[in-house]
């Protein structure tokens, strides 16, 4: 595994010029990462085009003080620190790399294998994703000079790309063909998957807000309110209202992280390899609602709900 660092480097050339270079443009949309950042905007329904990101570009190599939308101007305000990071990250890629494997292994079994290509790229507000479970994009301009978030950035998507067994995914995706299992094993399914990567990133306590402002201190004092919309989502399911339910409201970071850190903090690693290896969540659901029960703390599930999904 190796750092491919293509797009930020053309970026920082780009920007190290007062007139604008359409050769390192064109080098710049022909990157990888770049290519792959404007079909995944795309695909989440925010259309971007090049000539508006030409545009964007244009304006903020010509003066400085211009905000574009895709946070361009993130990597000229900060173009020394990206200079030096740069370096770093070409003399230290491995070692970036072997930190981030170190998290990972914390929490998933040693002989499990993970595997990817990295690529760093600019634009959106994503912090970085992870394409069929082998290339990571991760979001630069977000890391400027912030080495520990990038490492743990990173530690996040490698736990999205750990190996998991064919016979494992068939099964899950087996599963997804009942229309009732699909919202439910979606829901619960990316929860955990999310949970579990961003125990890997931020381990059990959340010491510092997530950078993309999907796991914060705030957003889970207030999980509450994530449970509520759980239930309703879930209820509608039970009563057949399969418009009505508002997945998109759902912070599935925040209600896989609490269930997530809470089993791991009471009884480890191990109850969590349910989902890591072989995609089963239904235990892990039933342990941490078990964990709460004994501690008196509520779940934030209602008894209804967990009835229907998990004893129907
Ligand atoms: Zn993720």
């Amino acid at each position: 595994m190796a750092l491919n660092i293509d797009c930020i480097l053309i970026l920082a050339k780009m920007f190290d010029k007062n007139t604008f270079d359409d050769k390192l443009f064109d080098r710049f949309l022909n990157t990888k990462a770049t290519k792959v950042f404007l079909q995944h905007e795309n695909s989440i329904g925010k259309n971007v085009n090049k000539d508006e990101i030409k545009a964007a570009l244009k304006k903020i190599v010509k003066n400085t003080g211009y905000k574009d939308k895709y946070k361009f101007y993130l990597i000229k305000s900060n173009l020394n620190q990206l200079k030096t990071d740069i370096q770093y990250l070409q003399d230290h890629g491995k070692m970036i790399i072997k930190l981030a494997l170190k998290k990972v292994y914390k929490i998933i079994p040693d002989e499990m294998r993970v595997n990817a290509n990295i690529y760093l790229y600019s634009g959106g507000t994503d912090g970085g994703f992870t394409i069929s479970r082998r290339d990571i994009f991760i979001n630069y301009g977000n890391y400027i000079g912030k080495r520990k978030e990038f490492i743990n950035i990173l530690s996040h998507e490698l736990y999205h790309s750990r190996n998991i067994p064919l016979t494992n995914r068939i099964r899950f995706a087996w599963k997804l063909v009942k229309e009732r299992n699909r919202v439910i094993y979606e829901l619960f399914g990316k929860s955990i998957e999310e949970g579990i990567a961003c125990l890997v990133q931020h381990g059990p306590i959340l010491e510092s807000d997530d950078l993309t402002g999907n796991l914060t201190k705030r957003n889970l004092l207030l999980s509450k309110i994530q449970f509520d919309i759980l239930n309703n989502v879930l209820l509608n399911i039970k009563f057949g209202m399969v418009q009505k339910y508002k997945i998109e409201d759902l912070n599935i970071y925040v209600i896989g992280y609490i269930i997530v850190s809470t089993i791991y903090s009471k009884e480890g690693v191990l109850a969590l390899d349910e989902w890591t290896i072989n995609l089963e969540f239904t235990r892990i659901i039933t342990k941490y609602i078990e964990i709460c029960n004994k501690r008196n703390i509520p779940s934030g599930f209602e008894d209804e709900v967990i009835k229907w999904v998990f004893l129907a």
